[in-house]
């Protein structure tokens, strides 16, 4: 039994999986910042490296860490979620066939219908929870992606991967899940049938809106990871290791700040569910959201600090209520700390499937009651 394999998730983040900083004994290990690695007189690599560009010291630690709570064989890090995420869309070839949801990050939609189809890949896009549509868009030998992303942003619409996985199955696809949102405390995809998981590091692993960065985790160690390893070399899209450090701080605390930013945006999604200006609250976790039952299959252990209200009197009523706020600071991204809100559908631009009168909310890990009175407060003027 390996160490990762022995202990909780917790501990191997918070104790980094016992790595130090084997010169001085330092008990966390150091930066890297070395760009190349001495070879022997015998033309010989002793330290098992080359050159940085996708073998820096700095990427171990959390790779293994993060193939390890996703339950993976193997990790790579990048410099962005997007890196991350085109990486495994330039490993495809051109002609080959990607199911998508409707529903995504609207950043990789966009690349998807523009560079992706510049490259000859050819995207379908279904309705989030429409498995009849999902089985019909898969075309025997020609599809070879299903992408999918759950909770979906920003309408947290949450998609079943296990039949996402069956439906992968039946052409010889490959499905990747992009789970940024739920992160591996509350949902593990590759338990559920995924192949790939993708993350905007961005967010939650590091937790403190203070590094761009992102991850790819491998089920197993087959030909399409091979060429996903190549397209990461030869491209180059690596993080820096003051970042993949920064990344691994971050981390240790990821358990405790998933669980408490997902006890807050509960409180927050059942103490506004009935608000008199509040048309909808979309949750994940609340028994009335229309994925529920599978929702408490592929969730565990909370689920998850994002969640969006739409307010009643349309577009500029929300953005009143966003004016409004003082906790909530008004900015994009998400998964930090520090609660934020952003009116979406502005942000995404005329082609946004999101609703105009919604606020997305990103929950940090303050006091539940000091959120919920900002918003209420917002909320009535
Ligand atoms: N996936 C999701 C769900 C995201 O929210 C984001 C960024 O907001 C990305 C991917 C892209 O990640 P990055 O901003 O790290 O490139």
């Amino acid at each position: 039994m390996s160490k990762k394999d022995k202990y909780a998730p917790e501990t191997n983040l918070a104790g980094g999986l016992g790595w130090m900083d084997e010169s001085f004994k330092g008990v966390i290990p150091g930066i890297y910042p070395s760009t190349t690695y001495e070879r022997e007189k015998d033309g010989s690599y002793p330290s098992g490296r080359v050159y940085t560009r996708d073998q820096n010291p700095n990427y171990d630690q959390p790779e293994q860490i993060l193939a390890g709570l996703e339950k993976g064989a193997d990790a790579f890090l990048f410099s962005s979620g997007m890196a991350a995420a085109v990486t495994v869309f330039q490993a495809l070839k051109p002609g080959d066939h990607i199911v998508a949801p409707k529903v995504m990050y609207w950043a990789l939609r966009n690349w998807l219908v523009t560079f992706g189809a510049d490259w000859g890949l050819e995207t379908s896009f279904v309705e989030n929870g429409d498995l009849s549509e999902l089985n019909n868009a898969v075309i025997p030998g020609k599809t070879k992606m299903l992408w999918m992303e759950t909770p979906a942003n920003p309408t947290w619409v949450v998609d079943d991967i296990k039949a996402w996985s069956e439906a992968a199955k039946k052409v010889g696809a490959v499905l990747v899940v992009d789970n940024t949102v739920a992160t591996p405390i509350l949902t593990r995809p590759i338990e559920h049938g995924a192949d790939i998981v993708m993350h905007s590091a961005t967010k939650y692993l590091n937790g403190h809106s203070d590094v761009l960065a992102g991850a790819l985790i491998t089920k197993e160690e087959n030909d399409f990871w091979t060429r996903i390893k190549r397209v990461r070399n030869a491209g180059g899209a690596v993080l820096g290791p003051f970042e993949a450090w920064l990344l691994m701080r971050g981390m240790r605390t990821l358990s405790i700040r998933v669980k408490k930013a997902s006890d807050n945006a509960m409180a927050i999604a059942k103490a506004l569910e009935n608000h008199e200006n509040v048309e909808a609250v979309l949750y994940p976790g609340l028994e009335s959201h229309p994925d529920f039952a599978v929702t408490s299959r592929q969730m565990s252990g909370g689920f998850g600090g994002m969640l969006s209200i739409r307010v009643k009197g349309g577009e500029q009523a929300s953005m009143d209520v966003a004016a409004r706020l003082v906790l909530f600071k008004r900015a994009t991204s998400l998964g930090g700390v520090e609660s934020l809100v952003e009116h979406r559908a502005s942000i995404e631009g005329p082609d946004t499937p999101c609703p105009v009168d919604l606020l997305r909310l990103s929950v940090g890990i303050e006091d539940a009651d000091d959120l919920i009175a900002d918003l209420k407060e917002a909320l009535e003027g």
